[in-house]
């Protein structure tokens, strides 16, 4: 029975309701979680500004960074059962479950040791003048966190703020809990005071809502669909509320004919298989040059036909996806592949130990893709990569920019010229040349343009948007 973390502390439900936890592996319910409301939301935001008018305000940049450092340390020690959780959670195979719980530990010592070089500037002005800039934070931060890499996502968002010297109310996805509640029982047993890091648990369109419309929430972050991130911007619009979105991408592999094969091929595998395709960054796209489309089709369709699906501890290439309804999504795509002919160049398999009721998507390649078709155009966050050929620079930015997002790209391509070019032309957050994800690179920032969303998280940017800037003017004479 897993309980809402507020003033640190499990707390039940004001309405005492309770929603089940399924393991995606098997459909089968194992645990409960509170089913949270507007009064548990407004509990937790009072317990952050109790707690930022009380220690965590008086807290150095420094003394907060030593906690992340403790905390960091505390989730390393802890990292396999923090994985073992997520992977129950959330269908992780072992090896993605304990990477994403490494990466919360990288994330708390970044933000640890970054919060304290945070500084401001002094302006040269008018005579008898002195100005000086001040970086603060917005005060009570609200985190909405996915499903699909919670304890990621958690670290960024959360590692950054805190760092900055907000204090946190987080709703993460009513499907991936249990980490980030197991990660604020950590940060209390380290030292952070109660009412720093507050989670809140229930559906979206109750606390998730209440979340974006509370006034006593500063400043929001937000990783998900386009379509709610549209509502929490329409929603803090209200209060004029800042907000940065991270709301997804259709990444295109872009493959030039002088490309490195052999060293693309495991990237662009890699970056739609990768958490069964349920990643917002994921290489979802492949354009490649003509001369270079059937040879490439052709490895990537024997690199598919090996790759399986199956139960989260056997740490197979693909866990299940998240839930039914996620299932459904893919098997939607997949039907109006077939209902359009676009031939399908191979498919992996979902091995005979999966649970027939696990919400298992055997990874694909579609080949031929028309850019405008649904497939090229939207997300479909499972293991669907659309291939496309392109004839030249033009075409290949042309269809690069032609989605509404702008989130991640890769460019293969030995031509150095070429490769400065199309990181130039091609609209989004990170480019990457000759690889794709750089290894998921804590210090790089992230973020996107269009509907990818707006603002940057990850690396030392994120910390700017978690601060306001004030200008202080002294006339001293
Ligand atoms: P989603 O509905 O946007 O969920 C993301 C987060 O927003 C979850 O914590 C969700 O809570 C919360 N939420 C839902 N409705 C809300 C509302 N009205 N107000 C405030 N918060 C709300 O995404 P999804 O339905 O899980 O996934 C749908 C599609 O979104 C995916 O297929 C994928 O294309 C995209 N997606 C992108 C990312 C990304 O990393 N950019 C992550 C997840 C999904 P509950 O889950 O508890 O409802
Ligand atoms: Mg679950």
């Amino acid at each position: 029975m897993a309980l809402h973390f507020i003033n640190n502390r499990g707390v039940r439900s004001a309405s005492g309701q309770t929603l089940p936890v399924t393991d995606p592996a098997t459909g089968q319910a194992y645990d409960t979680l509170e089913r949270g409301n507007a009064a548990d939301l407004d509990a937790a935001v009072r317990a952050a500004r109790e707690c930022l008018a009380g220690p965590w305000g008086k807290l150095s940049a420094a003394e907060r960074g030593r906690l992340l450092f403790r905390l960091a340390d505390k989730v390393a020690q802890h990292a396999d059962e923090l994985a073992a959780i997520e992977q129950r959670d959330c269908g992780k195979p072992t090896k993605q479950a304990r990477a994403d719980a490494l990466a919360l530990v990288r994330y708390f010592e970044f933000y640890g040791g970054a919060g304290d070089k945070l500084h401001g500037h002094t302006i040269p002005y008018l005579d008898g003048y002195s100005v000086l800039t001040w970086r603060e934070p917005h005060g009570v931060t609200g985190h909405v966190i996915p499903w699909n890499y919670p304890m990621q996502i958690f670290g960024r968002s959360v590692g950054g703020a805190l760092a900055a010297g907000n204090v946190c109310v987080v709703k993460p996805s009513e499907d991936a809990c249990l980490s980030l509640l197991r990660v604020a029982e950590l940060a209390a047993e380290v030292g952070f005071p109660a009412g720093a890091i507050n989670i809140v648990t229930g559906y979206g369109h109750e606390v998730g809502d209440a979340l974006a419309r509370h006034p006593g929430i500063d400043h929001i972050s937000f990783t998900g669909s386009p379509r709610v991130g549209t509502l929490i911007q329409q929603a803090a619009a209200e209060r004029h509320c800042p907000v940065t979105l991270e709301l997804g991408g259709k990444g295109p592999q872009i493959v030039f004919d002088d490309a490195d094969v052999d060293a693309a091929i495991p990237f662009i595998v890699n970056a739609i298989v990768q958490n069964s395709g349920q990643t917002c960054s994921a290489g979802s796209r492949l354009l490649v040059q003509r001369g270079l489309y059937e040879p490439l089709l052709q490895r990537l369709g024997e690199a598919f036909r090996g790759l399986r699906a199956g139960p989260p501890a056997a740490d197979l290439d693909l866990g299940p996806l998240i839930r039914q309804t996620q299932l459904e999504r893919v098997r939607g795509f997949l039907d109006e592949v077939c209902r359009d002919g676009l031939p399908i160049v191979a498919q992996g398999q979902v091995v005979a130990e999966a649970s027939e009721h696990g919400y298992y998507a055997a990874p694909t390649l579609v080949r031929d893709v028309p850019p405008q078709h649904r497939l090229a155009q939207e997300e479909v966050f499972g293991p669907v990569l659309a291939a496309m050929p392109f004839d030249g620079e033009d075409e290949a930015v042309r269809l690069a920019n032609g989605t509404a997002f702008g989130l991640v790209a890769g460019v293969w391509t030995r031509d150095g010229g070429r490769q400065l070019r199309m990181a130039r032309r091609v609209k989004a957050g990170q480019v990457f040349i000759n690889n794709y994800g750089a290894g998921g690179g804590v210090e790089l920032p992230f973020g996107g343009v269009r509907s990818s969303g707006h603002g940057r998280e990850k690396g030392f940017e994120a910390l700017l948007g978690f601060t306001t800037l004030k200008t202080v003017a002294i006339r001293h004479g």
